[in-house]
């Protein structure tokens, strides 16, 4: 432990440690604290899905920034980056439609993008139904990378190799200013001294700072995520998105057509009642990520979302994918839960506590995504400022 650091992170998620990254870059001394002995948050609960082409453009330029930063670090060090393309699945004529608004978009976005027909798609998703797929949308560009590891390589990677000193079991309780530095008080009364402080907290609203979260607009999002047993004999690769994903995703926002489809919903159905949409991943270990589905609550009644799971949204999941992908096998190993926080109008939540504090949380469901794109701009904005 340095006397002093230039930059103090509170949370180890991946927010926290693509700001803790670029800072490192730039040369400045920088540690992370984190309350749990490793990461436990959404970091580590999610697809894995680095998937520019499901955000909105100003993401979706954070999101390709993302993309060179994880390539460039897999090409020093492992963290089983996969570049093996993203495909949006239509099942119906709407969906095609805006499949192909989305490809003359990203057109004239200059971001690569390749129509494929039904056939190209059954013969390069095995398993995938006939009697489901009208053809699909391929960004060739984009990776995966696992959830559960990606993290841990990339600390050691950055403890290793860029000098970054990470505290694990290391709850901050309390930051304050005194003036010449920034303090970061743990609960065991530790105090770690730095010239700035980010908290990059997820959706932890209930130690430092409720009162600002609780009068935020930040809400929380409950995801529920299947993982299927190892598929014997068999490959999917990539990101593996369907229709009505295609009829979630903000990017397809931009198409001219979507409002008209969408208010074709029916509202009151299943689906939309839990936000579910049918996302498939193969992890490296062969088994196949399912989900998911969204449960939303304020910042402040995060308690009201339970610790357990529903399990008519699981059958319905799975029955969903069932229409779509013919696996080998839908028997479960593992069923999870992650939660994100998110602002109701805004695209993330920047807090500035004092001139040297920051709250930085709220990303939603693009972090994994966005965030090395987006701290790289956020640590020059908040060290140009
Ligand atoms: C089911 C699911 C699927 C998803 N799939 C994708 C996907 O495919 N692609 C994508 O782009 N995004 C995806 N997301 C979103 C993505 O996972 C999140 O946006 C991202 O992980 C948020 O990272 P974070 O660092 O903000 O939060 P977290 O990962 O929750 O990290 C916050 C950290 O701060 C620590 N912390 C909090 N308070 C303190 C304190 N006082 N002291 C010390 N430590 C503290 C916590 O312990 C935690 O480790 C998904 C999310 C879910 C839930």
């Amino acid at each position: 432990m340095k006397d002093k650091y230039d930059l103090i992170i509170v949370g180890s998620g991946v927010l926290g440690t693509f700001h803790a990254y670029h800072a490192l870059l730039k040369g400045m001394s920088v540690a992370i604290l984190e309350k749990n002995s490793k990461p436990e948050g959404t970091t580590v609960r999610n697809f894995g899905q680095v998937v520019p082409s499901g955000m909105d453009r100003k993401w979706q330029n954070f999101g390709k920034d993302s993309l060179t930063i994880y390539k460039d670090i897999q090409s020093k060090f492992d963290i089983n980056l996969r570049q093996n393309g993203t495909v949006y699945l239509a099942s119906n004529e709407e969906e095609m439609q805006l499949i192909e608004e989305l490809h003359q978009i990203n057109i004239s976005n200059d971001y690569e993008s390749n129509l494929l027909t039904k056939e190209q798609c059954l013969s390069k998703y095995a398993g995938l139904r006939a009697d489901y797929c009208t053809g699909g949308l391929f960004f060739p560009q984009e990776v995966t990378v696992e959830p559960a590891t990606m993290i841990h390589k990339l600390h050691h990677y950055m403890t290793a190799s860029l000098g970054l000193d990470l505290f694990m079991n290391t709850l901050v309780v309390r930051t304050e200013d005194r003036f010449t530095e920034v303090i970061a008080t743990t609960s065991t009364g530790q105090e770690y001294k730095a010239s700035k402080i980010i908290i990059c907290n997820g959706s932890d609203f209930k130690v430092l700072y409720p009162d600002i979260y609780n009068n935020s607009d930040l809400i929380v999002s409950k995801l529920q995520m299947l993982q299927t047993k190892p598929q014997p004999n068999y490959k999917l690769d990539g990101s593996i998105l369907t229709g009505l994903t295609i009829r979630r995703y903000e990017s397809f926002e931009e198409c001219k057509s979507y409002q008209s489809i969408k208010a074709k919903e029916d509202q009151e159905s299943f689906e939309k009642k839990y936000g579910i949409h049918i996302l498939f991943k193969q992890a490296l270990d062969g088994s196949v990520i399912l989900g998911d589905s969204h449960e939303y609550a304020s910042a402040k009644e995060i308690d009201s979302l339970g610790f357990d799971l529903n399990m008519d949204i699981d059958n319905f999941m799975i029955e969903e994918a069932k229409k779509i992908m013919d696996l080998p096998t839908y028997e479960i190993q593992s069923r999870w839960f992650g939660m994100y926080s998110q602002c109701k109008t805004k695209d993330i939540f920047e807090h500035t506590v004092d001139e040297n504090i920051h709250i930085i949380t709220g990303i939603g469901g693009k972090g994994m995504t966005g965030s090395a794109g987006f701290a790289k701009h956020n640590i020059d904005k908040i060290f140009n400022a």
